[in-house]
């Protein structure tokens, strides 16, 4: 067998070219470090199972770290602005509403298809000189030491890689995260996530549906051509069945759940399942170590946040390093622990809020039970009445709640 020879010595390497890993990429070519990135997938194609068909909402705080990043311009034009959010109960005289104009802001969100942000990532940090994309590669095992982490890859060109910093963005399944000792919970909800796109004869006029059903919520979310990207959550044997369905019965069986807001729903795409569960992370650092994104913590999309605060893991994580290379100089050590320990302390709030939101949305509303059915209602219709309880929630699912990183805050990262 081959042995592995070549030794690549660097300031960070980021295991996992993902949404969130090729984020910090992009966000650390902006720093004077050497950087490297192993992908097992082509960097930012759609192989890589981030980059899929998949569509995102990005909040408003994501827009503003995507332009500082310099992605923004690549894919503004194929975003869709939602300006208006409708949240509703099947079967209940329940519903309450968002806009952007109430909010004072021109979009609550966007959406984007995962594929085309990944092309723009990659786009970003492929020309950067001191960022090496290593990829198809992946990393096979990890030995933590005092100076430097030590790195064994395998691929087309397998080897060693000493990081004075390793970032674990690596997936809910995280490798890196147990081999640095880093236990995570997992809960499984017992749900599948069925994601299509569909054409209705109505247009979305850019407003975002969110109903909830006795089998599980749908979303509705504007594309930019017009038509909609659903994302429906059911019981895994439900998901399998509507999966099953030809083009007319899913189309049927989806106008009954959803209703007629949009009109008919007259064509739909390919159809995709994912099963949900939350995984989250006991600490996100570690010696010379940092867990981001899905690796510390995977949520249930019912709210859209997943990907929203792993972007701020790496608007964060960027500008911790920059003050430390502003402040060091010279001597300026990126997986230094008290470049660490700030990074963890000022994630605590903003993880502990999200993964409480979300977890508690998928509870009450995920419920068939019917006191808590008649509970939301009365829920739905207050807030569609409460002013402050709106622009709270708004703050919230912008992006734009609690200590925000400069990123975040449209100033530049260094
Ligand atoms: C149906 C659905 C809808 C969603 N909608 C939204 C939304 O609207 N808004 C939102 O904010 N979020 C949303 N999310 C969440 C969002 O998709 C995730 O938070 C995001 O993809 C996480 O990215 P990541 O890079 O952390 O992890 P991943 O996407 O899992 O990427 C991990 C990467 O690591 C690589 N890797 C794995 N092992 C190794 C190894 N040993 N060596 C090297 N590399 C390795 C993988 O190939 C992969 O590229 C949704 C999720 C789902 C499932």
């Amino acid at each position: 067998m081959e042995s592995c020879t070549e030794t690549r010595r660097c300031d960070v390497a980021i295991v996992g070219g993902g949404m969130v890993g090729l984020s910090l990429a992009a966000a650390l070519r902006l720093l004077p470090l050497d950087v490297v990135v192993v992908e097992p997938a082509p960097v930012g194609s759609s192989e890589a199972p981030s980059f899929d068909e998949r569509t995102t909402a990005l909040s408003n705080g994501s827009r503003r770290i995507l332009e500082g990043l310099g992605a923004w311009r690549f894919v503004a034009a194929e975003t869709a602005p939602i300006r208006h959010i409708h949240v509703s109960d099947r079967g209940r005289f329940a519903f309450a509403r968002l806009s952007a104009e109430e909010q004072g802001v021109p979009a609550l969100g966007y959406t984007i298809t995962n594929r085309v942000l990944g092309a723009a990532l990659a786009a970003l940090c492929e020309p950067a000189p001191r960022v090496e994309l290593r990829a198809p590669a992946r990393v096979a095992a990890v030995h933590p030491g005092l100076d430097t982490v030590a790195l064994e890859v395998e691929g087309d060109r397998p080897g060693r890689i000493e990081a004075r910093l390793v970032v674990a963005a690596d997936g809910a399944k995280s490798a890196v995260r147990e081999a640095f000792g880093i236990e995570a919970t997992v809960w499984d909800y017992g749900q599948q996530a069925v994601i299509a796109n569909v054409a209705t004869d109505q247009y979305h006029d850019s407003v975002a549906y969110e109903r909830f059903t006795a089998d599980g919520p749908i979303a509705v979310l504007p594309l930019p051509d017009g038509r909609c990207t659903i994302v429906w959550t059911l019981a895994p044997a439900a998901a399998s069945e509507v999966l099953a369905l030809a083009d007319g019965a899913f189309l049927a069986r989806l106008q009954d759940a959803f209703g007629y807001r949009l009109g008919r729903f007259t064509r739909v795409g390919h159809r995709y399942a994912y099963p949900l569960s939350l995984t989250r992370s006991d600490r996100q650092v570690s010696q010379r170590g940092v867990i981001i994104g899905n690796a510390a913590q995977g949520l249930h999309p019912i709210a859209g946040q997943g990907f929203n605060l792993g972007l701020r893991d790496v608007a964060t994580l960027a500008e911790v390093i920059a003050d430390e290379l502003r402040e060091h100089g010279a001597a300026a050590d990126p997986g230094e622990a008290r470049v660490l320990a700030r990074y963890a302390e000022w994630r605590l709030a903003d993880r502990r809020n999200v993964i409480a939101f979300t977890d508690g949305l998928v509870r009450l509303f995920g419920n068939p039970l019917l006191p808590l059915r008649a509970a939301r209602g009365a829920g739905l219709l207050l807030f569609d009445l409460f002013t402050p309880a709106k622009h709270a929630f708004a703050r919230v699912s912008m992006g734009l709640a609690g200590r925000l990183p400069r990123l975040a805050r449209g100033v530049p990262l260094a």
